[in-house]
């Protein structure tokens, strides 16, 4: 089926009517079936239009075979959606046709011209993504807060009923201040026992009202609390960060915040790198010393070396692959060669058990079952590469064939009329071929030889690479039976 699409906005000097749009895509149409789909009163600035949006399902159920339209303006206004729209049809078979442009996908000279579209929709996105980012840092530039739901310690609130900002919540600043102090000054102090002690003095934090380490790592890292002023400056200049107000604003009077993806995982920033992050200064005042927090940052970068310099090698290939069953959070070794649930040890909050699960013999019979998946692997790798080969030797046989019949008609008026349809039918078949052609996708594992892949996982960092490309996540269970969840 055929759709026709058809757009005018409310702005009538623009553009031909509905009808007349319509029209012409009919004098492009054989006898062919077709739906009319119209949106009338509607820009092409956005893709909210209901009877595009029909469409798009329509194309998706496969019912289209190609989409014609006046002028390319119709289907959409903007090079970015207008890109999208064209990839969509392309991923469901459907072709494309403008008959004001003489535009048509089907064609080499239209898959060229999408080409070139799709270059200028990539810059025009980045375009507007850098225009939001920058109209956003012009807002926060007055100190107002940006960072959404209130942190530990305070509320949300507005100045003047207009601007966003903070106040703070006296007991919980206190809680604060007491985490700040002995994170500072007590050497064997870390993250868990910030948290019990703050407990231990009635303190709750706000979802769990238990403290665990994220919840305390978070506060510590956080310049909302800290009082800015040129150190705090010094210090995030230090890390790359970006800084929106010029060093003379850090006089002490305010606090910073940190906007900016965060990078190394989703609860936590990393320590010591912050460039990609952006700091402004808040329109409150700060309560931490800006020395102190810094001690702390250093204390907690310390940390969190000892840390990733710990932990993996005790996993051996299973480092972040081995989840409790129970609970799915991280199993892992405390307590060489045990493995405990991080949600039973460090929250308190899980009661599997795996003492008895012997972790050499559980690391040798998940490398058995992954030897045997790549042995499998090797085999779908190979017979997918006979699919493709399959289909590229019928392709060539029919080029053949009907190049051999253009020849022969070339100067023969007779055979050529006699040719024609059989050229025309060998021609499609063509088409088809080179379309199943270009969306084969053979599964690709040239990343690692399959061959030597026995041998290779000895090596724990080989191990390590195969493993994350092959495993999702391993569900263990306190008996030391697991499923492995598997990402191919
Ligand atoms: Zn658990």
């Amino acid at each position: 089926m055929i759709a026709i699409y058809a757009r005018q906005s409310i702005d009538k000097r623009e553009s031909e009517s509905i009808e007349t749009q319509i029209n012409k895509c009919l004098k492009l149409i054989d006898d062919e079936p077709y739906i009319v789909y119209k949106d009338k009163g509607f820009s092409g600035k956005n893709t909210q239009r209901p009877d595009l949006q029909r469409m798009l399902d329509d194309i998706k159920s496969k019912k289209i075979r190609a989409v014609y339209v006046y002028r390319l303006d119709r289907i959409s206004r903007n090079i970015a959606d207008f890109y999208q729209l064209f990839q969509y049809m392309v991923d469901n078979n459907c072709s494309f046709v403008s008959a004001k442009e003489n535009f048509d996908t089907s064609t080499a000279s239209g898959k060229l011209l999408m080409g070139i579209l799709a270059q200028f929709a990539q810059i025009e996105r980045e375009t507007i993504q850098m225009r939001v980012k920058d109209n956003y840092y012009h807002r926060i530039q007055d100190g107002r807060w940006a960072g959404g739901p209130a942190p530990y310690g305070f509320k949300n609130g507005k100045i003047d009923d207009k601007i966003p900002t903070l106040y703070k919540i006296d007991d919980e600043i206190s809680a604060v201040k007491l985490a700040f102090n002995h994170y500072e000054d007590d050497f064997s102090m870390s993250l868990g026992k910030v948290a019990r002690l703050l407990e231990s003095k009635g303190y709750q934090s706000r979802k769990r009202k238990t403290f665990d380490n994220v919840t305390i790592a978070r506060i510590l890292q956080n310049p909302v609390y800290a009082i800015a002023d040129e150190t705090l400056y010094k210090y995030f200049k230090m890390r790359k960060a970006k800084i929106l107000n010029p060093i003379e604003e850090w006089n002490g009077t305010r606090a910073a915040a940190i906007v900016g993806k965060r990078v190394s995982n989703k609860n936590t920033r990393k320590y010591t790198d912050l460039s990609e992050q952006t700091v402004y200064l808040t329109n409150f005042r700060g309560t931490i010393p800006s020395i102190q927090f810094v001690k702390v940052q250093e204390r907690l970068a310390q940390n969190q070396q000892i840390k990733r310099a710990n932990a993996p090698t005790r996993m051996k290939e299973l480092a972040g692959l081995l989840k409790c069953a129970k609970c799915e959070y991280a199993i892992k070794i405390y307590n060489d060669p045990k493995l405990d649930c991080y949600k039973n040890r460090g929250l308190h909050d899980c009661d599997a058990q795996f003492k008895s699960v012997d972790f050499e013999a559980l690391r040798k019979s998940i490398r058995t079952k992954v030897i045997e998946v790549i042995k499998n692997l090797a085999e779908r790798v190979e017979e997918s590469e006979r699919g493709y080969k399959k289909i590229e030797d019928e392709l060539n046989e029919l080029i053949e064939k009907r190049d051999n019949l253009i020849e022969q008609s070339l100067n023969n008026g007779k055979l050529e009329r006699a040719f024609s349809n059989y050229i025309e039918k060998l021609q499609d078949q063509i088409e088809q071929k080179e379309l199943q052609l270009s969306t084969y996708t053979p599964i690709k594992y040239e990343a690692f030889e399959m061959r030597h892949i026995e041998m290779e996982l000895g090596d724990i960092e080989k191990a390590k690479e195969v493993y994350r490309k092959l495993i999702k996540r391993i569900l263990l269970e306190e008996n030391g039976d697991y499923t492995i969840e598997w990402k191919i």
